[in-house]
């Protein structure tokens, strides 16, 4: 944030001032110098001078004259001539997002203007070594990178999501559970490799800041973003700040105790929320209503799927549906705990869990509005998050691309 000195020198102050016009430019492109000065409140000879120095850097471009007149133009008619729209710039170098999952390694790649430009997956297979899941990372990215480094687009950073704690601080690996792996200097290992800026993190963390970074919200935007599929992770965003805690990592909202005399967690603790609240949960709630005789006309509760729960929710079956009113009930709990405690403008369901949004998002809502505080959860949101599958991939994108965003001047330095 903001430095306290008493005053910005020189380029703290350009290099604030680049970053506001570069995330005016995303958010609205295309977009011309004058309204980018009635945007941003700099004057019109300040845009200027700047936007000549990302157009120098290649972060931004001139975009194309439409072919015809754009209806969003009519919005500002009293600007005058728009003069030439300018947009990032998507030749400017591309970003890379690696996730390391339970069971595989996915791979996003995207220009400068975050369009997809590469897409790998590789399934892993179950206890696989940490030098196997690097291995295959390093084949992923030299498999999407090569045609782009032939077409001379430097790779601009990297990010790496895990379903594991990360020290954000270090790159360290601390403990992933689901993974086998434990204290594993991750980040170092792949700067051995790769020669970019790289940054390590939990996909929980980052499914949230991606949430957050592409459907931002202008006013207030601060989001609790719960992803519920074999366990919960999560995250807490403010103005697209993911909070880190004082070692480099938190939103570990899965571990909360909410059932102090129930089962044991894969974390070895009691009660965990993820023990009522995820996919594990919901399964095993219905193989508890079918043991009841609960009527349904699912034929094998002992192989479910969430999909499978959810076609059969839709169709009016009373044990999916009570299942998953279960799983919903729970996850309503702990959601108007978080939003009692952060008092966000929104909440997102993320993971396969969201798949059912139809049916538990109701739920979840009606049990918030009986536990959270009236003030508090006056006008929230509660939906589900945009990206199901590629949440913590589109997470990595952001995370890299915010970074070169809000520190321009390290391009222009050639730093
Ligand atoms: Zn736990």
């Amino acid at each position: 944030m903001a430095n306290r000195r008493p005053a910005l020198n020189h380029t703290a102050m350009r290099n604030l001032n680049m970053a506001l016009l570069l995330r005016l430019v995303r958010l609205h492109a295309p977009v011309s110098r004058a309204e980018l000065a009635g945007l941003s409140g700099l004057t019109k000879a300040a845009v200027s001078s700047i936007v000549r120095d990302l157009l120098d850097v290649r972060l931004v471009r001139e975009a194309a004259a439409p072919a015809c007149s754009d209806p969003d133009d009519a919005a500002a008619p009293e600007i005058g001539r728009p003069g030439i729209d300018l947009e990032l710039n998507p030749t400017a170098g591309y970003l890379l997002s690696v996730e390391i999952g339970v069971g595989y390694v996915s791979l996003l790649a995207a220009d400068f203007a975050l369009q997809i430009v590469a897409r790998r997956t590789v399934e892993t297979t179950p206890g696989a070594s940490l030098d196997d899941a690097l291995a295959l990372v390093t084949a992923l990215v030299k498999s999407a990178s090569g045609p782009l480094a032939r077409e001379g687009r430097p790779v601009l950073g990297m990010a790496v999501g895990v379903a594991g704690v990360v020290d954000t601080t270090t790159g360290v690996l601390l403990f992933a559970p689901n993974l086998g792996w434990r204290d594993a200097p991750l980040q170092d290992r792949l700067r051995r490799t790769f020669d970019a800026p790289i940054v390590v993190a939990n996909e929980a963390n980052l499914a949230a800041l991606g949430e957050s970074y592409f459907h931002p919200r202008p006013e207030n935007n601060f989001l609790v973003y719960v992803s519920s599929g074999i366990g919960i992770g999560g995250g807490i965003v403010l103005h697209d700040e993911l909070l880190t805690g004082a070692r480099g990592f938190t939103g570990e909202i899965g571990h909360m105790t909410v059932d102090p005399g129930g089962l044991q967690c894969a974390c070895g603790n009691i009660g965990c929320w993820e023990t009522v609240a995820s996919e594990r949960a919901l399964f095993r709630y219905a193989r508890e209503l079918r043991a009841e005789r609960y009527p349904t006309r699912l034929k094998d509760v002992e192989r479910l799927s969430i999909e499978m729960l959810v076609e059969a929710a839709l169709a009016r079956d009373r044990l999916a549906l009570e299942a998953l009113h279960r799983v919903g009930r729970w996850l309503g709990l702990g959601i108007a705990n978080l939003i009692n405690i952060y008092g966000p403008q929104r909440v997102a369901l993320g993971g396969p869990m969201a798949l059912a949004h139809e049916v538990l998002l109701p739920v979840i809502r009606g049990e918030v509005r009986r536990r959270a505080f009236p003030g508090v959860q006056d006008s929230i949101e509660i939906e589900r998050a945009a990206y199901l599958g590629d949440a913590a991939l589109m997470g990595g994108l952001a995370y890299v691309h915010k970074q070169i965003m809000e520190q321009p001047m390290r391009w222009i330095a050639g730093e």
